[in-house]
């Protein structure tokens, strides 16, 4: 099954103003349109500069990596490399997180950070090309610009979820804690069971947030800016409206301040899960076998995209699939290979445009569920459902 570019065909004809396919904000809410095209001047035109001046010459690059690709095809190393490179890149991680605290790399270093998911982007991105899961999600049109876009603006939004924490109630708990001395986070065990115990009691927090977001028909509306992709890759996991970040990020900065793990730890942790998360939405055709039971990535998540709810309301784990195992969301179908048809089953014209990205949650008339109405609907015989489906 292949993913098609959805045609114009599928426009209700009152909707208001339709530019380009997929990428305007389409509403009836007058309000919503002038915002999108007054706040969308400016970022389009960015949006447009990284496109010509880095994804387009990226994608031309990586373009050269297809004969070698192909080639590839049906060999022994293909099928070593599938079964290998999860485990090796994950271990390889998790040596640089110790390494680079070692050297004094710290949370705090901003560079360190950002340094992170070039450095992957520079691995996966190849990886990607060489051995597709599939080709149809090689190249998405303006969605790798507005990706990064999302990125910048999103590490924005950390830096205000951060004040907002301090100022609200972080420094408040930390000292009530203290009180305790500490007693809480075994600081005597192995590094490495410190880093997953870390994680595995992150991840509890993160599946119930994100089995909200998607069973709450309030939130769904905001991560419904995540899910809007039409194809998976490896940076599109950082595609998430703002109140979801901040949201997320106060959220998570209980656990930080119950726990207060070490500085190293907190380190490797966040470099493993960024490992994860690249892996959950990676465009690299692995044999994965068991640890696809024990972490949220592969098959698992590209169900967790499909664009029929019913399938798609499951596997929330954020790096561990343990809570959906453990609460009954896990979803695999056993030799089955996802299809690539993915998106959001009710609004296949999600707004594509960052601004629209921004907006499209306020919008009284946002169509998530379905065309008509606000609820939340699982019905297959529904036709915009099936206009995902039947491509
Ligand atoms: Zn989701």
């Amino acid at each position: 099954m292949t993913a098609k570019p959805l045609s114009a065909s599928h426009a209700t004809s009152d909707e208001f103003h339709i530019r380009y396919q997929n990428r305007n904000l389409r509403s009836h809410s007058r309000i919503g349109w002038m915002l999108e095209k007054w706040i969308g001047i400016p970022l389009n035109l960015i949006e447009t500069l990284i496109s010509y001046l880095l994804v387009r010459p990226m994608n031309w690059a990586l373009r050269h990596l297809d004969g070698l690709s192909y080639k590839l095809e049906g060999t022994r190393l293909k099928v070593i490399l599938q079964h290998v490179l999860f485990p090796v890149i994950m271990i390889a991680g998790m040596f640089i997180g110790f390494a680079a605290t070692d050297a004094g790399a710290s949370l705090q270093s901003i560079t360190t950070l950002a340094l992170i998911p070039v450095v992957i982007g520079l691995i996966v991105a190849p990886l990607e090309r060489l051995m597709p899961y599939s080709r149809n999600w090689l190249e998405g049109g303006n969605d790798t610009s507005v990706d990064l876009m999302m990125f910048i603006s999103g590490a924005f939004w950390n830096g205000f979820a951060k004040y907002l924490i301090q100022t609200l109630f972080l420094v408040g708990l930390v000292e009530a804690m203290e009180a305790y001395g500490h007693g809480l986070w075994p600081s005597h065990w192995p590094a490495l069971v410190q880093v997953f115990l870390f994680i595995l009691i992150k991840d509890f927090f993160r599946y119930w947030l994100h089995r909200a977001l998607h069973e709450v028909p309030f939130l769904w509306r905001f991560h419904a800016a995540h899910h809007s992709v039409k194809r998976l890759y490896w940076l599109n996991g950082i595609r998430s409206h703002p109140v979801e970040v901040v949201g997320q990020a106060v959220l998570f900065a209980v656990p930080y301040a119950l726990l207060q793990p070490t500085a190293e730890v907190a380190m490797v942790a966040i470099l493993m899960q960024l490992t994860i998360g690249i892996f959950q939405h990676a465009n690299i055709d692995l044999k994965l076998g068991f640890w696809e039971y024990i972490f949220s990535i592969g098959d698992n998540h590209r169900y967790h995209h499909y664009p029929d709810k019913g399938v798609g309301d499951s596997n929330y784990g954020g790096e561990f699939i343990l809570f959906d195992i453990l609460f009954g969301t896990f979803h695999k179908v056993k030799g089955e290979r996802p299809h690539d048809n993915i998106g959001i089953g009710t609004a296949p014209n999600y707004p594509m445009t960052m601004a629209g990205l921004y907006i499209a949650p306020f919008l009284p008339d946002q169509k998530i569920w379905a065309p008509e109405n606000a609820e939340p609907t699982t019905d297959t015989d529904n036709p915009r459902n099936n206009l995902l489906a039947d491509v």
